[in-house]
């Protein structure tokens, strides 16, 4: 056969693409085009089979070596732009479905994509392709019905089904790989990256989306940022519940030093030391003291209790008064229930104001944060409601 005669199929494709591209299917009803789509898509499909199939032959024949390469993946790198990874998926794949004549025939009629007969051969590395024949038939016809996503997941119940032990190995070389970074920027900001196990990530994301809730009208904040408050409140549940082990002979809390100036928001008085390093803002210590599990220590004298001594604002009948009063944070559309919520003070103790119910009212940790450290301001209404007022001077009966 003469090179030309060979090539000129592939010339009538060229030549029918570059006649697609110049079609103009903006007129064409809506179903018209979807039905186009779908027989692009199954053309590229049949496309990327012959490619397969054409790259097996160049595989055997060698015929990279040609032009000087040292291996068909470089070839594929350098003339196709593959990457290492997908050229040795694609002439892998190119072996395999030489063993799974079922698959190679779907691809070439376009009834699976790449994508599809990619996680094919990637199942067939993991156990094989003669443990793979007698269950080809079933993946063809699901491979057609599925999503990549979904046909994925099928092939790995499949995989756990015929090679339970590796997919055993597996799961411990993922765990192998886990870790977590916690460091801290210049600026204050913590930075966290790493790495979980399918396990552990499991095990963390349903935590997360458990203290996450549903978002409430209102909430203008992003799923990340609804994701770090959630990581947040779950370290900080753990700490209140003080079933940590001990480290030095106490339980783990956190520890703030203070002025009882900087308390009382005098001016010039010295920022507060979280943990003896982290200095904070005074807003921010005037809301863990307001019903926070801290530690207190004065450092100038005035009545804030015992130096050292860890101290829960509130005491616990309070509490149960608070939470029968007001069963969850009272900002206005919060579902907060009691337990995520701090006691805040109206008028806060270290200005003179009575830990006692009238001055008292239970608010979410974010909302909490609102109050103090973003501006917000709360008021006692004459009916004996809440009045919540922005920064802007727009007010919100609570309910
Ligand atoms: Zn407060
Ligand atoms: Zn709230």
């Amino acid at each position: 056969m003469s090179a030309s005669a060979w090539s000129s199929p592939l010339e009538d494709v060229t030549q029918a693409i570059a006649s697609l591209i110049r079609e103009d299917t903006r007129h064409l009803p809506s179903l018209a085009q979807a039905e186009r789509l779908k027989e692009i898509r199954q053309g590229i499909n049949r496309l990327e089979a012959q490619f397969t199939t054409e790259l097996r032959v160049f595989d055997q024949q060698q015929g990279w070596a040609v032009s000087g390469h040292q291996s068909l993946q470089g070839w594929l790198r350098r003339n196709c732009l593959f990457s290492s990874a997908a050229a040795a998926d694609r002439i892998r794949l190119g072996r395999q479905l030489e063993e799974l004549p079922q698959t190679a025939v779907a691809f070439q009629e376009g009834r699976l994509s790449a994508q599809h007969v990619g996680v094919v051969g990637r199942l067939a590395a993991q156990v094989g392709t003669e443990a793979l024949q007698p269950a080809e038939a079933d993946l063809v016809r699901w491979g057609g019905e599925l999503d990549t996503w979904e046909f994925r997941h099928l092939t790995q119940r499949l995989r756990h089904c015929l090679d339970p032990e590796g997919a055993q190995a597996d799961a411990n070389a993922l765990h192998e790989k886990r870790h977590l970074g916690l460091s801290q920027s210049w600026q204050g900001l913590y930075f966290l990256e790493g790495q979980l196990d399918e396990e552990g990530g499991e095990l963390v994301r349903t935590a997360l989306e458990a203290i996450e809730g549903v978002p409430q009208a209102g909430d203008s904040r992003s799923k990340g940022e609804r994701r770090a408050d959630a990581l947040v409140e779950l370290a900080r549940r753990q700490l209140d519940a003080g079933s940590l082990p001990e480290r030095a002979g106490q339980k783990p809390h956190l520890h703030l030093v203070c002025e009882c100036g900087t308390l009382r928001q005098e001016p010039g008085a010295p920022p507060a030391e979280l943990n003896g390093e982290v200095l904070v803002p005074r807003e921010m210590v005037r809301r863990y003291g307001c019903d926070a599990l801290l530690t207190i220590e004065r450092k100038s004298e005035a009545p804030l209790g015992e130096a050292g001594r860890a101290r829960r604002v509130v005491p616990p009948s309070l509490r149960r008064a608070l939470q029968r009063r007001d069963r969850g944070c009272r900002f206005p559309d919060c579902d907060r229930p009691p337990e995520w919520t701090d006691a805040h003070h109206l008028k806060h103790w270290a200005d003179g104001g009575w830990t006692e119910l009238e001055n008292l009212l239970l608010l979410c940790r974010r909302h909490h944060r609102r109050v103090h450290d973003e501006g917000w301001r709360v008021t006692r209404e004459e009916g004996g409601g809440w009045r919540f007022i922005s920064p802007a001077g727009e007010g919100w009966p609570g309910p």
